[in-house]
């Protein structure tokens, strides 16, 4: 039950202000927080949540910022032994939120640029079922990693977000997570947006075994190869912050996939997971701390 996760981790410094500033204006912002953000060390923190063993892979900074990232990460269950200090100063998203909940993200990379495929050790790969990847670091890193894990006997899962604005090479992976406008720029990105084509040809048209699309509050559809569309229902919720949504979804869903669960099964207690996030402010720390993996209701 052990999975890998590799790519971003990041300090999320969000600012409350009732509107955006204009360019060249300075404004106050009534609140702020600082919390520990970045892609795969959110989804490292979902999967560790449902029960896996989760091991994040990725570079920190040097500074403060890094060690308290760290830290932070270990004390909600994260294996940390491959978080190691890059030379670059902790990667960092400014995040301001207006009064109506919509955002503008600023991301600095920072140390997670210099992250390498060499930087996954052989000993994590040779005991691990699957190894998440996504694509805040360089995309080398993550193609070469990919095909180390396969060679390896590991499973790949890549969460294909940010849209990286390039066709993908998806060869060495064998399931992707994406929200709508990611599919429809993967699917355009390799000629496959073809109007009147099924959704049962959609993980095919990639050359993929499994697609899996989050459509927010409309849950999720598993599309795999010669199979019928599996629609995920999403949870009813009162929902507040729906930032680190997907990161949660995607986390859980593989760290329930690596203790053994279906696909399916995966799914429905990763649409669980996610709306219980997005009914509290912030990311990962809107993330369920006491989920209970049985549970039928939120
Ligand atoms: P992203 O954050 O990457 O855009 P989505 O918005 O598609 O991802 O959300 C990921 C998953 O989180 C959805 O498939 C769903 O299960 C859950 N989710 C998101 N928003 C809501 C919501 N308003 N109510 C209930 N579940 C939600």
């Amino acid at each position: 039950m052990t999975l890998l996760v590799m790519g971003s981790v990041n300090r999320d410094i969000t600012a409350q202000l009732p509107e955006f500033p204009q360019p060249g204006e300075t404004l106050l912002a009534t609140g702020s927080e600082t919390a520990t953000g970045g892609k795969s060390a959110n989804q490292a923190v979902a999967a560790a949540m449902v029960g896996a063993r989760a091991h994040l892979i990725a570079r920190c900074g040097s500074d403060a910022a890094g060690a308290e990232a760290v830290r932070s990460l270990r004390e909600v269950g994260v294996h940390v032994d491959a978080v190691t200090p890059g030379r670059a100063a902790q990667g960092t998203a400014f995040i301001a939120v207006r009064t109506d909940g919509e955002n503008t993200i600023v991301v600095v990379p920072g140390a997670n640029a210099e992250l390498r495929a060499q930087d996954c050790p052989q000993h994590l790969l040779e005991k691990a079922e699957w190894i998440l990847l996504s694509l805040e670091v360089p995309l080398a890193t993550v193609l070469e990693t990919a095909a180390r894990a396969r060679a390896a006997g590991v499973k790949v899962a890549l969460n294909a977000s940010p849209s990286p604005g390039q066709p993908l090479d998806l060869r060495d992976v064998d399931l992707v997570i994406v929200n709508e406008g990611e599919a429809a720029a993967l699917l355009a990105g390799a000629g496959a947006a073809e109007p009147g084509s099924q959704p049962e040809d959609l993980a095919a048209a990639l050359g993929l075994e499994t697609l899996i699309v989050t459509r927010g509050a409309a849950g999720a559809s598993i599309h795999a190869c010669g199979h019928a569309t599996v629609q995920v229902p999403s949870v009813e919720v009162q929902a507040v912050d729906t930032s680190g949504a997907g990161d949660a979804f995607t986390g859980a869903l593989l760290g329930r996939i690596t203790c053994g669960d279906s696909l399916e099964t995966a799914s429905a207690i990763a649409a669980r997971f996610a709306a219980s996030a997005t009914t509290r402010v912030g990311a990962q720390a809107s993330y369920p701390r006491d989920f209970q993996v049985d549970e039928p209701s939120v």
